[in-house]
């Protein structure tokens, strides 16, 4: 049995919507969103399942893991949307205003969460699942915070590059059902640990795939600041980033991109990285310009059902293997 998909009614006028969202965006700095990290039991129906809305196609992929038939469960930023510039819809209001929890990535990857949940009315029931993680800083690569991320404006928010990390998003998940569900208890902690035997499996994998690329090639040039965590965990350097920035929303400068052109020349980076979901047309020019490979990767969502990355698993193994392919 499949998790059941989960249809909402627009509750919410548009309109109604829209003067809510802009009088709550000016007025942001509000409490963090992890001020609540495990909520309370919720009170469940005979036959009610929990109702969980992931953020992005990744947390649902690691929910569904770790919730299975148990949970219904919905996304939030539709499969193959960059989670930066997404926006949300009214029906996006209804959906969190329904759910006993919401599943985020956190260290404001999700800049148009809080206004959402304000006028949900649901601002207490989100738990970030990158909560216990080691974050990188921006350090001196940041850009300006970009327009509506009020939160950890200078981390690095794309911790789900590092399957180490997303054994800690299993176990926060894990925590988070079993507090609001407790008689699933059980079942929530077997799918946890099988999960994690394969994320542990995983990264065994990525282990080996990088020991074929020479020390010395492990260098990556992307598209945004997007594989700091992965760098991190397996050895490789991140030269610099058409985009020098946690955020795929800031322009770089002709100053900028010289400057990483002849960083990528003077390093001898042989791939520019770009992700499937933004304009491939600035990396482009600068793999052109250095006569290096512009390689596509997956960054910020999964593919849709029967894509090349449609499980955090494939999308992991697909990154690497193109990256090894084309670094070694
Ligand atoms: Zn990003």
């Amino acid at each position: 049995m499949k998790t059941s998909e989960w249809s909402f009614r627009p509750v919410v006028s548009v309109a109604l919507f829209c003067v809510a969202l802009v009088i709550l965006s000016g007025c942001s700095s509000a409490s963090p969103l992890t001020e609540m990290p495990f909520p309370a039991p919720v009170d469940l129906a005979p036959g009610e399942k929990l109702r969980v809305v992931a953020t992005t196609s990744i947390v649902r992929d690691v929910a569904a893991n770790v919730g299975r038939d148990l949970i219904d469960l919905a996304l939030l930023i539709p499969t193959g949307t960059d989670p930066h510039s997404f926006e949300p819809i009214p029906q996006d209001v209804a959906a969190v205003a329904d759910a006993h929890v919401l599943l985020a990535n956190g260290v404001g990857l999700e800049g148009f969460l809080e206004p959402l949940l304000e006028s949900a009315g649901a601002s207490r029931r989100v738990v970030e699942l990158s909560t216990g993680i080691r974050l990188l800083d921006a350090g001196e690569n940041r850009d300006q915070p970009a327009e509506g991320e009020p939160h950890h404006p200078d981390m690095d928010p794309h911790t789900w590059t590092d399957p180490n990390n997303v054994m800690v998003w299993v176990e926060n998940t894990e925590r988070t059902l079993s507090t609001l569900d407790p008689r699933n208890a059980e079942a929530y902690r077997a799918n946890a640990q099988a999960y994690r035997a394969q994320l542990d499996e995983l990264d065994r994998w990525v282990r080996d795939q990088v020991a074929r690329i020479p020390v010395e090639q492990r260098l990556l040039v992307t598209d945004h600041l997007v594989f700091g965590y992965l760098a991190r965990q397996y050895g490789f350097t991140q030269v610099g980033a058409i985009i020098p920035a946690y955020t795929s929303l800031a322009q770089p400068s002709a100053k900028e991109l010289a400057e990483l052109e002849e960083a990528i020349r003077d390093a001898g980076v042989k791939a520019v990285f770009v992700g499937h979901t933004v304009n491939p047309n600035l990396a482009d020019t600068v793999a052109r310009d250095t006569g290096t490979q512009l390689v596509l990767l997956y960054t910020g969502s999964l593919t849709e059902n029967g894509g090349d990355a449609d499980t955090y698993l494939d999308y992991v193994r697909y990154n690497v293997s193109a990256i090894v392919a084309a670094l070694k």
